[in-house]
C-alpha cells in the first residue's frame, strides 16, 4: 500500500525511530508552530483575535507557553484587545461598574447580579491553542490507523517505544480486529520492557522522561 502517505504519515515513520510517543512529539509540535505563527505574523489577524476573545484568552497551560515566546508586543496587544471585550461586557451587567464585581460575586444576595457577571467573563468556545493541538492529535491518529496494513509502517511502529496510555487508548478505541490486536501486542512488549528497566534500579534520565511520557502523555498534552 503506498496510496496517502502524507507528510503525517512520514512524520509517524520518523517518529517511530526515535523514543517517546509520535503522536505527542508532532501535536505539540504543532502547537509549538501555532505560537511560532503567532509570535511572528500573525498577532493582528482577525480569526485569531476573535478565537482568542471567544475562549477568553489562551488556557492556563497555553497563556504560560505564549508567555515563553518572549513576544511582549503580540501578547501585550492580544491580551489588551481581550480586556477591551470582557470589562465592558461586565459593566454592562453590574450596574454599579467594575468596583461592584467583588460584591456581586460573594454577596449571597447579589446572586442574580453573580450569574450575570460569571456568564459575561465565561467563554464561549475553547482556547485556540487547545483545539490546534486536539486537531493534530486527530489528524496523527487517523493517519496511525490508517496505514496498519503498511508493512513499512507496521515494522516501523513494532520496532519503536509505542504510544503514549493517552493516545494508545484512543488508538486502542477506535480500532478493532487484527489492527487492535497488532496495536495491543506492540504496546504490552513497549510497557512490558519499560516497566522492566524501572524495576531494574533507577533508571536513567531519558528512561525516567520515557516512562513519564507512556503513562501521562508528553508535557503539554492535557491539562
Ligand atoms: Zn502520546
Ligand atoms: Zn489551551
Amino acid at each position: 500500500m503506498t496510496s496517502g502517505r502524507t507528510s503525517l504519515y512520514f512524520d509517524l515513520l520518523d517518529g517511530f525511530k526515535k523514543p517517546r510517543c509520535p503522536i505527542c512529539r508532532y501535536a505539540l509540535r504543532a502547537v509549538e508552530r501555532f505560537f511560532e505563527s503567532l509570535t511572528y505574523e500573525n498577532t493582528n489577524d482577525p480569526g485569531i483575535r476573535d478565537g482568542v476573545r471567544a475562549a477568553r484568552g489562551f488556557c492556563n497551560r497555553h497563556t504560560l507557553q505564549y508567555l515563553s515566546f518572549g513576544d511582549e508586543l503580540g501578547t501585550a496587544l492580544i491580551y489588551r484587545d481581550l480586556l477591551h471585550t470582557i470589562l465592558p461586557a461586565i459593566e454592562e451587567v453590574v450596574p454599579d461598574g467594575l468596583a461592584a464585581v467583588t460584591g456581586a460575586l460573594t454577596d449571597p444576595d447579589g446572586q442574580r447580579g453573580a450569574e450575570r457577571t460569571l456568564k459575561a467573563l465565561a467563554p464561549t468556545d475553547v482556547c485556540i491553542a487547545c483545539q490546534r493541538l486536539h486537531e493534530s492529535e486527530e489528524h496523527y491518529l487517523t493517519t496511525f490507523l490508517q496505514h496498519l496494513n503498511d508493512q513499512e509502517f507496521v515494522a516501523a511502529f513494532k520496532h519503536s517505544t509505542g504510544l503514549c496510555t493517552v493516545h494508545a487508548g484512543l488508538a486502542l478505541h477506535w480500532s478493532r480486529g487484527s489492527h487492535r490486536d497488532l496495536i495491543r501486542r506492540v504496546q504490552q512488549r513497549c510497557w512490558a520492557e519499560l516497566l522492566q528497566q524501572l524495576d531494574d534500579g533507577i533508571p536513567d534520565a531519558p528512561v525516567l522522561q520515557q516512562a513519564l511520557v507512556a503513562a501521562v502523555g508528553g508535557k503539554g498534552i492535557r491539562p
